[in-house]
């Protein structure tokens, strides 16, 4: 009883559980161990056996949350990676769409990065990765997900988000990345962003990415270092 109610708290559901019981029967030990219980100790109990066990409970659930977060994170920049953007946008996406709220989803791409792996080395790419990061970090701190979706591509979204507002937001960044600098072994790197937005609804977050990709490409082939918006979607419209 005690373990399907602390099972069933929301904030206790994943708590190491220990039972201490008097009641030593193996039927009450499987009972225990099948309700949920992490481990089982009966009464009368050995001081040192009991604090052993406890340490091995809290080592166990410090190491998940230690693999956790490395599954949803990016190594290299410390942003949240891929599968967290799957794990937590489809959601809020749905819901934007549901409640017609606005919403951006955009692809952030770097400029000529091979160059700049060819000019400084594969380590200066990552220093510029990691600086860009930081860039992302501070100028899009009000957006609900952004990830490092792999290589110098990144995806955004911003649900609730004031249509007006979206262009001057990816566009804050544009100036940011274009106006900063990375030191690399005494020299300076410089780079600037593409980026493709849409903030216009259509079919699932997949597609909806693939539109963001789509304009990322079109800023790509009309000179590069501006943003895209999706036409007529925003009273901003194009750089
Ligand atoms: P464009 O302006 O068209 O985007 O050109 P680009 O050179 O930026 O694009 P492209 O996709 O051709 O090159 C991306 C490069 O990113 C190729 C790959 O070697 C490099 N890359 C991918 N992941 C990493 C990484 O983690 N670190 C570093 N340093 N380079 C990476
Ligand atoms: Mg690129
Ligand atoms: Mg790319």
């Amino acid at each position: 009883e005690i373990l399907a109610k602390i099972r069933s708290d929301p904030v206790r559901a994943k708590l190491p559980v220990i039972i201490l019981t008097a009641k030593g029967q193996d039927t009450d030990r499987d009972a225990a161990l099948a309700g949920g219980a992490d481990d089982f100790l009966t009464k009368p109990f050995e001081k040192e056996e009991f604090y052993c066990r406890v340490y091995r409970s809290v080592t166990n659930v410090e190491q998940i949350r230690k693999i956790t977060r490395a599954a949803y994170t990016d190594q290299l920049t410390d942003l949240p990676n891929r599968l967290s953007f799957f794990t937590a946008a489809p959601e809020l996406y749905e819901r934007a769409v549901k409640h017609e709220l606005p919403f951006a989803v955009a692809m952030v791409d770097i400029d000529f990065f091979k160059k700049i792996n060819d000019t400084f080395g594969h380590a200066g790419g990552d220093v510029a990765l990691q600086h860009l990061a930081r860039l992302i970090e501070t100028t899009l701190s009000d957006v609900d997900v952004v990830a490092r979706f792999g290589g110098e591509e990144f995806c955004v979204l911003a649900t609730d988000l004031d249509p007006d507002a979206a262009p001057t937001v990816f566009e804050r960044l544009l100036s940011a990345v274009e106006a900063s600098e990375v030191h690399f072994e005494g020299q300076s790197i410089r780079f600037t962003l593409s980026i493709g937005v849409t903030t216009k609804a259509g079919g699932d977050l997949d597609a909806v990415i693939n539109r963001a990709d789509e304009l990322l490409y079109e800023a790509k082939q009309s000179g590069r270092n501006q943003v895209v918006i999706e036409p007529g979607e925003t009273a901003g419209g194009t750089r």
